[in-house]
């Protein structure tokens, strides 16, 4: 007998009278998660209940007694806690925005965030580890900012796995399940009260998924889930894990993020002009934003990718392609035949929108290669990133020298008072003000740390790295009582490190790339640091492997093996099921952060960040992030960003600086103490890091330039083409259908310059180029000439671009087009010319094959 067919459910809500009401409101919008008088509140209302949920009020208040809610009516402190803290929430959610200041008259932007995971709150597991953390601080910093803006993701039964270790230090994973009714979590219903639901057919699947709402501050996130008792058992999969299942589970979940989260927008009523996809997995957005559109105004495919592309944005987060999703075509066949028959494209010409060469038919379809074909703006999260991306999707803009294609950068940020501790923010109060607080991009600020006594911010390193020990300390014994410890082996926990000592903090996905063991390639000189009698260190680890990533889990067996050696026993621990509960007490606790990735892997890491605005020192390969945060006086740098091709000898090399740093300069400095105990020049530092880097690498920098540099723009341009029932989107797509047509026709006959050998600098360069267009008129191209010093390969670095005039119109569609290049820095010089076309109205037109070099 089924059973499940019998049963009649319903939900069981804490019934809270109107005095207390607002706990639920508040407990119901994580804006709690980043405000410590919030925070504050529910601790108070039980600490023990509030650790053993993983601090979810949302639970806690399902699990309190009813008697012991009322009788909190009676606690006039609590009450008066309590009264602060909603009109704190109510003056957050309607004060004046950084946005409306800076940009009334875009009111009109609606953006849309797509991501895989989002990283909010430990209560909330349907993150992993850095992709998702950026992107739960990006919502918080954009709901500070009173960026239009909402979230879409997908909610997991199941969210990332849990680890614990063995004896061995060999990881395990449980897959806990998340209890949607005891989580922050709003169900979508319509006016009748029925769920909204998203029907998605492709292929042999055919389902449905809800909608649910999590209220981050000013901003929702909606997340899917197909975890409905009408869908078949296997779509009920679909959001049951994070990065589980196999390729095809992949791209149902995609096809889910993508195209079921636009559709979940327009049951909302939301429709986004603007549409951000945080990595590939959310690429299939912009086949449904284009589907949508031609079936609306009855348009071609073209014309449609036209006015949708100015809407996309894609941020890439890898620096290499084995990291990025790509398809089969059979994969393809099987999911999309039906759904792009009302594209009118042939086969060829879908699969080609995922192939960096689409007449390959052997190519491989793949989704960041799909979203930067199909986004008016792309950019990577570091400069260094960025480069690393423009040479790596070079192929996809054959014509144009690397440093010109359109994939910029934008470095990621973390978001200041999730990650800060709340001693240094009240330390940052007392002498900063709350300015800090409002605009943390503002160097002027932050120069004010300066001000802080030496004494006072030492003490708050000091206190902070206290709790930490502690933390660490009860966490170990937790893990040991897990592994059937005996009470004696349990109570030397409370043994191990000690709250005085230089602590060092490694914790991050044990990804091989980020070398989690380079500090153990030589235990006897690592002995011989950490246990020195005057100077000692200790460090703590922390970090999960992808359950699939056997090298990483090795790389986590050999540390825990290490730290079970005696002479290691005090001085190193591992610390299980790496979250952000316990990443808050790294960064806020550690002395030093240390970062091993081989250079360029890591895209930019955010973790040294946090701890930045802690008041911690980075000690880093100058990789990612740090290659703009390192200024030689705010922490250290191990190596100067040697690339090398021999791996074993790289770790050689860059352990053995490690070593010599911290033998050398990291522990000297500080243990070198005043009469008064205190670091002076240890203090400086971090004074001089906290200074140079959390004026800029906050997300409220970050998304103020994404605002800046492509939702704003992006929003305009999708405006420019869609007016006037889209004139300008199919104007241009009819446009570029006869410039291009007629581009064979295009031709750079001859280009003169009056070329001596050498060149006074500060003078100019005559130039002058013949033309042939063909049918086309000289203001539908621009002829270029392109210049600059010459690198010692002969490559031109750094290149100005110079328009030349129409100066003389020749017999038979030839024009002359002249200029001058400006000679301002001596050097050897190189120059080109070039011809592409150029739309009156829009300007510059790039597209793979219509660009000619003279
Ligand atoms: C910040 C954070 C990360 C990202 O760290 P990286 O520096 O990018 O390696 C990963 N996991 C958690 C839990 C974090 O808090």
């Amino acid at each position: 007998m089924d059973f499940s067919k019998l049963l009649h459910k319903f939900t069981v809500v804490p019934s809270l009278s109107d005095e207390l009401a607002p706990l639920q409101r508040i407990a119901y919008n994580l804006w709690w998660s980043w405000d410590p008088d919030a925070i504050a509140l529910f601790k108070r209302l039980d600490i023990d209940l509030w650790n053993a949920t993983r601090h979810n009020p949302v639970e806690m208040l399902g699990i309190l007694q009813q008697t012991t809610l009322e009788s909190l009516k009676q606690d006039e402190g609590f009450m008066a806690h309590l009264q602060m803290v909603d009109e704190k929430l109510t003056a957050y959610m309607s004060e004046k925005s950084w946005f409306q200041k800076e940009y009334n008259g875009d009111a009109e932007l609606k953006t849309a965030y797509f991501s895989m995971e989002f990283g909010l709150h430990e209560s909330l597991a349907v993150y992993s580890g850095g992709l998702g953390i950026l992107a739960g601080d990006h919502l918080k910093s954009a709901s500070d900012l009173g960026l239009p803006l909402v979230g879409v993701g997908l909610l997991y039964r199941q969210g990332y796995f849990r680890q614990y270790l063995n004896n061995e230090g060999w990881q395990q994973e449980i897959y806990p399940e998340n209890d949607f009714y005891n989580l922050p979590l709003i169900l979508e219903r319509d006016q009748l009260g029925r769920p909204f639901e998203v029907e998605l057919e492709f292929g042999p699947r055919h389902f449905k998924a809800h909608i649910w709402r999590v209220q981050v501050g000013r901003v929702p996130l909606y997340l899917l889930d197909t975890n409905l008792e009408e869908n078949n058992p296997e779509d009920r999969l679909i959001t049951s894990q994070l990065y589980g299942g196999n390729q095809e589970m992949r791209m149902l979940q995609e096809i889910l993020l993508g195209i079921g989260g636009v559709r979940a927008l327009r049951a909302l009523r939301i429709i986004p002009n603007v549409c951000h996809m945080n990595e590939g997995h959310a690429a299939f957005l912009a086949l449904e934003r284009i589907r949508l559109v031609m079936e609306k105004r009855k348009i071609s495919f073209n014309e449609a990718r036209e006015v949708t592309r100015a809407g996309n944005i894609f941020t890439t987060h890898t620096p290499v392609e084995a990291g990025i999703d790509h398809f089969p075509t059979e994969m393809l066949d099987k999911y999309f035949t039906k759904y792009i028959r009302s594209f009118n494209l042939s086969r060829d010409e879908f699969l080609g929108l995922g192939r960096q060469n689409p007449a390959d038919q052997y190519e491989s379809f793949c989704m960041a290669v799909l979203a930067l074909k199909l986004a008016g703006h792309a950019n990577g999260v570091s400069q260094l990133h960025g480069e690393v991306s423009r040479s790596m999707w070079k192929n996809l803009w054959p014509e144009l020298p690397e440093e010109q294609l359109p994939l910029s950068s934008i470095t990621n940020g973390v978001h200041t008072r999730t990650w800060m501790s709340g001693q240094m923010g009240s330390l940052l109060v007392r002498y900063l003000g709350t300015r800090w607080l409002d605009d943390p991009t503002d160097h002027n600020v932050w120069r004010r740390i300066g001000k802080i006594p030496d004494a006072e911010i030492w003490r708050t390193r000091q206190s902070t790295r206290e709790r930490l020990v502690d933390f660490a300390r009860c966490r170990l014994k937790e893990q040991l009582k897990k592994v059937g410890a005996t009470a004696k082996e349990i109570a030397t926990a409370d043994e191990v490190l000690d709250p005085e000592v230089l602590t060092i903090g490694f914790a991050r996905r044990f990804a091989t790339y980020k070398r989690g063991t380079l500090l153990m390639r030589d235990l006897d000189r690592l002995d011989r640091i950490l246990n020195n009698t005057d100077r000692p260190v200790q460090i703590i680890f922390a970090g999960k492997a992808h359950p699939h990533d056997t090298e990483g889990k090795e790389l986590i067996r050999q540390i825990v093996q290490v730290s079970h050696q005696e002479r290691f026993r005090h001085r190193i621990v591992f610390i299980e099921d790496y979250d952000m509960e316990v990443a808050r007490h790294l960064v806020q606790g550690v002395d030093v952060w240390l970062n091993t990735p081989r250079r360029p892997m890591e895209a930019s890491g955010t973790s040294g960040m946090k701890v930045a605005f802690n008041a911690g020192l980075n000690l880093s390969i100058l990789d990612g992030w740090w290659c703009e945060g390192y200024q030689g006086n705010n922490g250290w740098a191990i190596g100067k960003g040697e690339v090398y091709a021999d791996l074993e000898y790289q770790n050689q090399v860059e352990s053995g600086a490690l070593y010599d740093l911290l033998e050398k300069e990291v522990v000297p400095l500080y243990y070198q103490r005043g009469g008064d105990g205190i670091p002076r020049d240890w203090v400086s530092m971090m004074k001089a890091s906290m200074q140079s880097l959390c004026p800029v690498f906050s997300t409220d920098r970050m998304v103020e330039e994404y605002a800046q540099l492509s939702y704003i723009p992006s929003y305009r341009q999708w405006t420019r083409l869609e007016a006037n029932d889209l004139g300008l989107a199919k104007e241009l797509a009819a446009w570029k259908k006869r410039v291009f047509g007629g581009w064979n026709q295009v031709g750079i006959e001859a280009t003169e310059a009056k070329l001596s050998d050498s060149v006074a600098v500060g003078s100019s360069l005559p130039v002058s180029v013949t033309v042939r267009l063909g049918g086309l008129k000289p203001d539908e191209v621009a002829v270029e000439g392109y210049f600059g010093v010459l690198d010692n390969q002969g490559v031109i670095r750094g290149g100005e671009i110079v328009p030349l005039a129409v100066t003389e119109t020749l017999e038979s569609g030839r024009y002359r087009f002249a200029g001058e290049l400006e000679c301002r820095f001596c050097g050897r010089y190189g120059f080109m010319v070039r011809v592409m076309p150029r739309h009156t109205e829009l300007g510059l037109i790039y597209e793979p094959g219509y660009l000619i070099w003279g």
